[in-house]
């Protein structure tokens, strides 16, 4: 099961506690079919999630991914769109029902459907993951300025540079972030660059930038799938429990540092949100 979309949700709704201290709502679309039914089901059974955002597209076959995870624990995926580029969501008049604080977007589905929804936002705290990263047009285009928050991994983080600034980017990831910074079309973004086993860098305008390490494994990395995703589910759960909106660098700190606890735990374990910790196993190994 997944989609990062899904992956992403779950990790928010078991950092959340199931409800207890905020609700998770998935906004995505399904086929009518056995895949789209065994995701709707252990969604709505499973994990805590509000149930009634899920789209039916029956002209689409559900979404698939095949990943690929090698001896190391590191993933190669193959997509296959099917009812991730529905144009369900895109067709929408009101997304976000009434008391709806915070919005996290990746890019799986079509981008319309990611603008449509990150336009409809006033007043929400965005959040966007853009993995798979966009295309160079797509990045020029893109109105990075509705974004209060990026998430990227150094891949990304580097693609995106060089896309903006149309040169190649530095060798250290440090000045990558720099210059990422420095671009017209994220002034105002605060940037969040995980770096996989070497932790996570964030910056965040007139605060000075953090960097937090990996937190420690108790084994060998077992599957590093879902690391990114669980990450960034903690990570908005974390911020939705923020109780001011000039973030300073405690504020920072303290996001990274659940974020990668739990990030850390899930490469420990095989599968996608299987192996995504809740926030009591999370508080247990770490305090
Ligand atoms: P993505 O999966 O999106 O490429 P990363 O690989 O950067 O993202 O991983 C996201 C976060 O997961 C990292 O910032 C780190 O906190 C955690 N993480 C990833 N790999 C490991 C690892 N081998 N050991 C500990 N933590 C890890």
């Amino acid at each position: 099961m997944g989609g990062k979309g899904f992956n992403q949700a779950v990790a928010a709704a078991l950092a959340t506690g199931g409800g207890s201290r905020g609700n998770v709502s998935f906004y995505g679309t399904v086929g009518d079919d056995e895949a789209g039914k065994m995701l709707k089901d252990k969604l709505f059974s499973r994990w805590g999630l509000k149930n009634d955002t899920l789209f039916l597209d029956p002209a689409k076959a559900t979404g698939r991914a095949i990943i690929q995870v090698a001896d190391d624990g590191e993933n190669s995926i193959v997509l296959f769109n099917g009812a991730n580029h529905s144009e369900i969501i895109e067709d929408q008049e009101k997304l976000w029902p009434a008391g709806t604080t915070h919005l996290l977007l990746q890019n799986e589905i079509t981008l319309k459907s990611t603008i449509k929804a990150l336009e409809s936002a006033l007043g929400l705290t965005t959040i966007f993951n853009p993995s798979p990263m966009l295309t160079n047009d797509e990045i020029t285009r893109f109105p990075w300025s509705k974004v209060d928050w990026l998430i990227v991994n150094h891949i990304e983080a580097r693609s995106l540079l060089a896309s903006l600034s149309l040169q190649d980017s530095p060798q250290d990831i440090k000045d990558v972030l720099n210059d990422l910074t420095r671009q017209e079309a994220l002034v105002s973004t605060r940037i969040v660059c995980t770096l996989g086993s070497n932790g996570v860098l964030a910056s965040v305008p007139g605060v000075p930038v953090v960097f937090m390490p990996a937190a420690p494994l108790q084994g060998p990395v077992v599957d590093t799938t879902g690391a990114g995703d669980t990450f960034a589910g903690y990570f908005v759960a974390e911020l939705m429990a923020l109780d001011r909106q000039d973030v300073q660098e405690v504020d920072v700190a303290r996001l990274l540092k659940v974020a990668t606890r739990a990030a850390a735990m899930c490469v420990e374990r095989a599968g996608t949100v299987d192996s995504m910790p809740a926030a009591e196993e999370v508080e247990r190994r770490f305090g």
